[in-house]
């Protein structure tokens, strides 16, 4: 069939680049290797609870952030509910346990007085990630540096610069190859925003986006892998796909006039595009590393976290061997049994995971496939339930009672992020935002091939994916 528009990937930028573009008129056709719409933002069951496999907290939603235009311009408001997360996040080392509030004024007061001599450094963090945008104009003469520098600069207390960087995770691996100018904006909307879960699980999120472009006559194939773009004299025309769940494996082609990839830029380049776009696109991306991937541990607890005594929602836990944000990157690198790891209580939210009485939380690490490739796949298993155990071991030494909680635990790593999304090294944000990332590979392509993705030009996470996929539809739509 001929459409306006084939986007290849149902993540959340494809998603919301087709639920924009097939509300405006257009025809799309959205193709999805995975069995349902969402990438990195879905949901899957365990026994009775809901499992969220990505979202801690979605920034923003506070009156200016851009999402709100493109949730009201789409109706998601009417078929999505955001709860507002009750606190940032719990900050636990062997020397500091503190909460990092939204709201900076009183954030400030809390690092003030836990750090009364670094007032001017703190009041200096807050002012550069409340003005990002002024702070980006004020240096766009300079090289980008790092968050790590930046933060050498104004902070000469090893631990508040800990603080601060709790919820590294969230972006990168290690300060000192992470863009300052890409941080602040990021940091800025947690601090000047607020944070969000979505009831019911992030797949709500992409259920609703997907029903958006069905309901304006949209086709959204599931379980179908596009394996080729199509090219008619040099120019790409199409999109060949075939059915995973089919023991045939089917071939299907169906034409276009623009097509949208929301799969992996690296795997544009090296499977999608023909040899030749395929080669001019790598050739622009040799420079940019891919960014960090994610290990999870899911739990279904028999009880709310609440009775067990937990009051958080999101609790990051550096190892006391993190003694400067020098020590972070290599820490990411160390042992389940140091390496340091986010704690998410879902049942403080009221996230309506799981049935009466019972809650579901998720533990997050940064995670390497090195670590897990070449394994046979009985020690795979056995490495992932270690994790659990050692996850579980330390999360009980926060939370008492924690162990006798559990009543169902699952390990998910870079791996199984790799094997549902097919991003590169199981990257959950797309290129590594390092300073001076190079963003040259965006006009590499042939000009009806376009990126909505994490791996565009605003980065990854919710924020990232859904702008790339909205800004990449209104360009389209200029175009039509
Ligand atoms: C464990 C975890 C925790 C996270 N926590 C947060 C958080 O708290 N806050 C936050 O903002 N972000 C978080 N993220 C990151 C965020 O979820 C992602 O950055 C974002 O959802 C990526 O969206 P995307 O549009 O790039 O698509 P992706 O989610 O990468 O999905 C790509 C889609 O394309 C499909 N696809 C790929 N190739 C093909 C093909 N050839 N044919 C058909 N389909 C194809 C895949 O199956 C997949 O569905 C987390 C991610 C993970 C994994």
């Amino acid at each position: 069939m001929q459409y306006d528009v084939i986007i290849i990937g149902a993540g959340l930028g494809g998603l919301t680049a087709g639920a924009k573009l097939a509300k405006e008129g257009k025809s799309v056709l959205l193709l999805e290797q995975h069995d349902r719409p969402g990438g990195c933002a879905t949901t899957f069951k365990r026994k009775d609870f809901t499992m969220e496999v990505g979202l801690h907290e979605m920034d923003g939603l506070h009156p200016g952030d851009i999402k709100n235009r493109v949730f009201a311009d789409l109706g998601i408001s009417d078929r999505v509910e955001f709860l507002q997360v009750p606190e940032f996040y719990r900050f636990i080392n062997d020397r500091y346990d503190l909460v990092v509030p939204h709201d900076p004024e009183e954030a400030k007061a809390i690092l003030k007085s836990s750090f009364p001599d670094q007032e001017k450094g703190i009041d200096d963090y807050f002012y550069h990630v409340l003005n990002a945008k002024r702070v980006m104009v004020a240096h766009r003469n300079e090289p980008d540096k790092s968050v790590g520098a930046f933060l050498d600069e104004i902070i000469s207390n090893e631990d508040l610069k800990l603080v601060l960087l709790g919820n590294l995770g969230y972006f990168h691996d290690d300060p000192y190859t992470l863009s300052w100018i890409y941080y602040l904006t990021a940091q800025g909307s947690y601090y000047g925003g607020r944070a969000n879960f979505i009831k019911g699980g992030s797949q709500q999120l992409s259920n609703a986006l997907s029903n958006i472009i069905t309901e304006n006559g949209g086709t959204v194939k599931l379980n179908h892998l596009a394996t080729s773009i199509d090219y008619k004299g040099g120019k790409p025309v199409g999109v060949t796909c075939q059915k995973t769940r089919d023991k045939e494996k089917e071939k299907l082609s169906d034409s276009a006039t623009h097509i949208i990839a929301n799969a992996a830029v690296p795997n544009l380049a090296e499977t999608l595009l023909s040899k030749q776009d395929g080669k001019k696109l790598a050739d622009t991306i040799t420079r940019n590393k891919i960014g960090a991937s994610l290990l999870t541990v899911y739990y279904g607890f028999k009880k709310s976290l609440k009775e067990v005594g937990n009051r958080h929602y999101s609790t990051f836990i550096y190892d006391g061997t993190v003694g400067s944000q020098k020590d972070i990157l290599a820490n990411n690198h160390s042992d389940f049994s140091t390496r340091s790891f986010t704690f998410v209580d879902y049942s403080q939210v009221d996230a309506d995971l799981a049935p009466g009485g019972k809650s579901v939380g998720a533990v997050c690490a940064v995670d390497y496939p090195e670590d897990w490739e070449n394994l046979e796949r009985d020690e795979y298993n056995r490495m992932k339930a270690d994790v659990a155990d050692i996850i579980t071991s330390r999360c009980e030494k926060i939370i008492p009672g924690f162990r006798d909680a559990v009543e169902y635990v699952e390990v998910a790593t870079s791996l199984s992020v790799k094997r549902f999304t097919r991003n590169p090294e199981g990257a959950v944000y797309g290129f590594a935002q390092n300073p001076g990332k190079s963003t040259e590979y965006l006009s590499a392509l042939p000009e009806n091939i376009h990126i909505a993705s994490a791996w565009g030009k605003f980065g990854g996470g919710f924020s990232g994916s859904i702008l790339s996929g909205y800004m990449t539809a209104m360009d389209l739509l200029r175009k039509f």
